[in-house]
């Protein structure tokens, strides 16, 4: 027998196959050959035969040039930071797609020539939040604060109760990223309490903002007290409110979570939002407030650097003008129907051999908002090994790992991806 290494096919000859020549065009050509080197040299190891490395070639390919894998939340955390927070709207991504090639972002086709940049997202904001005068967009909850803190304060200060110092995760600490912009903090109150009389005696000439953050990660319970927003008008200074979550409307399964439109209401001069919480739409940060304020964020030099592309306002524009979001159907799925689920899935699994079962849960909002709510939910039971298998299953699914068990959450699953959980479990088993 010659040496098959001779007998390798030549990349030039696997390139030029008909199927590994569609999927260069697909994916890219350094995609295909990469993998088309990778399968030679498992020929050439012996691993495959040689008559394998145009098949071995086509089964190693990604389905996308991007690495990204989709991933089933059983985590019982509707929205989870690791995993891109908000899933979009069927609605979200259409626009998206549609706004992915050219598109009219800043042109009026109407006179050919160029038009306000987003100007349909910022209406449907402003549709959807009559009580703002004006609004802005921003790539996130981070950069409206850091643009209000840089426009409004640079060089004076902001009052801040210390209960409302806020750490978000990933060690990103509020108080850190609004004296980077050059405002100073004036801490006013203690952990657990602050009073109007603080912030009466903090506002003088040097105020820039009076600054409310939203506690939204955490709870303080017990001798508490706290400076609601409707006490501060007329306090002397513009009062600006960072409610975290992004809801526009109070919202009845969350009773305790604060909304743009009330906020407003209370007197609030700007109020602050994230785009992918519970608004259910794309990373951005939402300003809503005083057209004179707006105006003037909108026209700092720093907001170009924070300025959204055409995808996030396609997305954000229908995510508020479309269908309820998936996060708002996963906030009003009820524990029965929940419970049915787990259920019948428990009872597929266990007639294919996987010893599941069924029982009550509760999910959490998680990614910044309403902390402390429990969701009644349902969960299917499996042994705690399946953790680690589902993440490499197909589709991939994160799980929850409680008492030394895996828990398939369903809260933040809608009943369309029950099949791919059970297949992703037989994979895994
Ligand atoms: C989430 C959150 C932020 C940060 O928003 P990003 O969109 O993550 O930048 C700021 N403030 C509060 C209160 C939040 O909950």
């Amino acid at each position: 027998m010659s040496d098959p290494r001779q007998r390798v096919p030549g990349t030039d000859r696997v390139l030029t196959h008909p199927e590994v020549a569609a999927a260069a065009d697909r994916l890219g050509h350094r995609l295909v050959k990469h993998a088309v080197h990778t399968a030679q040299q498992r020929a050439r190891d012996g691993e495959i035969t040689v008559s394998a490395v145009i098949a071995e070639t086509l089964a190693a390919l990604p389905d996308s040039a991007a690495s990204s894998r989709p991933v089933l939340n059983a985590t019982g955390v509707l929205l989870h930071t690791n995993l891109g927070r908000a899933p979009l709207s069927q609605a979200a991504v259409d626009a998206l797609r549609r706004a992915a090639g050219t598109t009219d972002v800043e042109l009026d086709l109407s006179t050919g020539r160029r038009g306000p940049r987003g100007a349909a997202a910022l209406a449907a904001l402003l549709a959807a939040v009559p009580r703002a005068e004006a609004a802005h967009v921003v790539n996130n909850g981070a950069a409206a604060l850091s643009l209000a803190a840089t426009a409004l304060a640079q060089g004076r200060e902001i009052v801040l109760a210390r209960g409302e110092m806020v750490e978000i995760g990933d060690g990103f600490r509020l108080p850190e990223l609004l004296t980077a912009t050059g405002a100073r903090l004036r801490e006013i109150g203690t952990t657990n309490r602050v009073r109007l009389d603080d912030y009466r005696a903090a506002v003088g000439p040097d105020t820039g903002f009076v600054l409310k953050v939203h506690p939204s990660n955490f709870v303080i319970t017990g001798f508490t007290s706290a400076v609601p927003v409707a006490a501060l008008r007329g306090i002397g200074a513009p009062v600006v409110v960072d409610i975290g979550s992004g809801l526009l409307h109070p919202h009845p399964v969350l009773p305790a979570e604060p909304d743009a439109t009330s906020v407003l209401a209370d007197g609030a001069d700007l109020v602050l939002a994230s785009g992918d919480k519970l608004l259910g739409g794309p990373q951005a940060g939402l300003l809503l407030g005083r057209a004179e304020i707006v105006q003037q964020l909108r026209h700092h030099p720093l907001a170009r650097a924070m300025r959204v592309d055409k995808l996030t306002l396609a997305a954000l524009e229908a995510t508020l003008r479309g269908p309820s979001t998936p996060i708002e159907q996963a906030l009003r799925r009820d524990q029965q129907s929940l419970l049915r689920r787990a259920e019948r899935l428990a009872e597929a699994l266990s007639a294919a051999g996987v010893p599941a079962s069924a029982q009550p849960s509760e999910a959490t909002v998680g990614g910044g908002g309403a902390p402390g709510v429990a969701l009644p939910s349902a969960a299917v039971v499996l042994p705690a090994r399946f953790a680690e298998l589902l993440r490499s299953a197909d589709p991939a699914v994160l799980a929850c790992l409680a008492h030394d068990r895996c828990l398939l959450d369903l809260a933040a699953l809608p009943p369309e991806d029950d099949d791919g959980l059970r297949r992703a479990v037989l994979g895994a088993a």
